[in-house]
């Protein structure tokens, strides 16, 4: 049963649609370290569905920079004590890294409780379980060891490597926030014209049911083609009380490459640089409320985009941390942005015109929520 609730929206900022400057991708890992995902799990809970109301929007410009001037904390000392990976795993009952000569460069994997952790020596790209997770500083070899950033060890080594489980209390809440709406189009596919904020919103309602079966409360921002601020989906979040925040969006090329894939975000830990910062002013020393999250933020999203990739097998391009996306910085909640494919790749763009694809879409995000590692 829907019940419908109204919210007082303001007005909200033009924004672009999701275009990013291409970066590379990761490279793939040869062998197979993935673990079995925990059991289905589908309660009988019934939906809420609750909608903003509509509102004036007057077209300002965009990006949304946040409204009082953030925390600033020291700068990371530039001599801060890099931790050796093999005192790590010593330190924590765990086997010395192993050594795997993938060309073009030999990649050391550490063996947690609860996955693999592997680095590349001058790479900010990781993988956790095969999957892209990327560092805030590049490791380094010191003396034939292998050194991690301490802010690495704490912001993504150590939160993985205590697994990945999500809340199973009765009655938590979830706020899906489909991207864009009203003016504020997003992106246009290449393949049949269509506006991102169209399918943002289609993917939102296909998911919303499926997660209220797997024992969720859901909340959306929009539930029609609405222009809602970025305030106000933090604030409807905060509202609602939401244990998890997540923004659906579509993707397009600021480049002259044609990317295609997956990619999922999460606020940059301060004292981290931003694995992409897209013009915006990126200093670490920020601290912005969402960054009580770091470690829930970083194990949502690493669950969904592995789940993701599970299940449409598009280009991996990584769990991503930024602080430009202005939509997930003041949550009081963990808070996941989550960029579905590029509209702007003609064959990507194909696939989520297809609403048979946005379903496993949906489908995908909510195995990522299930129950289990
Ligand atoms: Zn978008």
């Amino acid at each position: 049963m829907a019940k419908l609730t109204i919210l007082g929206a303001a007005a909200l900022a033009l924004l672009a649609g999701c275009g990013t400057v291409p970066s590379p991708t990761g490279q793939a890992l040869p062998t197979n370290w993935d673990a079995d995902l925990g059991p289905a799990h589908e309660p009988e809970v019934a939906i809420s569905l609750t909608l903003p109301s509509q509102s004036p929007s007057p077209t300002a410009p965009p990006p949304a920079a946040p409204k009082a001037a953030p925390a600033m904390v020291p700068l990371v000392a530039a001599d801060a004590n890099w931790v050796s990976l093999n005192a790590w795993a010593a330190q924590n009952g765990l086997r010395a890294l192993r050594t795997i000569p993938l060309l073009p460069q030999v990649v050391y994997a550490l063996t947690t409780l609860n996955g693999v952790f592997a680095v590349r020596v001058g790479s900010q790209t990781a993988f956790w379980d095969q999957l892209d997770v990327r560092l805030g500083f590049a490791p380094q070899q010191i003396g034939g060891q292998i050194y991690l950033h301490p802010l690495d060890v704490k912001k993504t080594l150590e939160p993985l490597s205590r697994g990945l489980a999500v809340p199973t209390t009765p009655g938590r809440v979830v706020v899906l926030d489909p991207g864009h709406g009203g003016g504020n189009t997003g992106t246009r596919s290449v393949a049949d014209n269509r506006w991102e904020k169209e399918f943002t919103l289609d993917w939102a309602l296909r998911l919303a049911p499926l997660l209220a079966r797997q024992g969720w409360q859901v909340f959306l921002t929009r539930t029609n083609d609405v222009e809602v601020s970025l305030p106000d989906r933090t604030a409807f979040a905060e509202k609602h009380h939401a244990d998890l925040f997540l923004s659906l969006h579509f993707n397009a090329s600021g480049g002259g490459s044609d990317p295609a894939g997956l990619e999922t975000y999460c606020l940059t830990p301060t004292g981290m640089t931003s694995s992409v910062t897209r013009g915006y002013n990126d200093d670490v020393r920020q601290v912005f409320p969402n960054n009580a999250f770091d470690a829930e933020n970083l194990q949502y999203a690493v669950r969904l985009q592995r789940a993701l990739l599970e299940v449409n097998g598009t280009t991996d391009r990584g769990v991503r941390r930024a602080r430009y996306q202005a939509v997930l910085r003041g949550h009081g909640r963990p808070a996941v942005l989550i960029e579905g494919g590029y509209l702007s790749n003609p064959r990507e763009a194909r696939r989520i015109a297809d609403p048979a694809y946005r379903q496993k879409l949906a489908e995908a995000v909510t195995k990522g929520l299930e129950d289990g590692r």
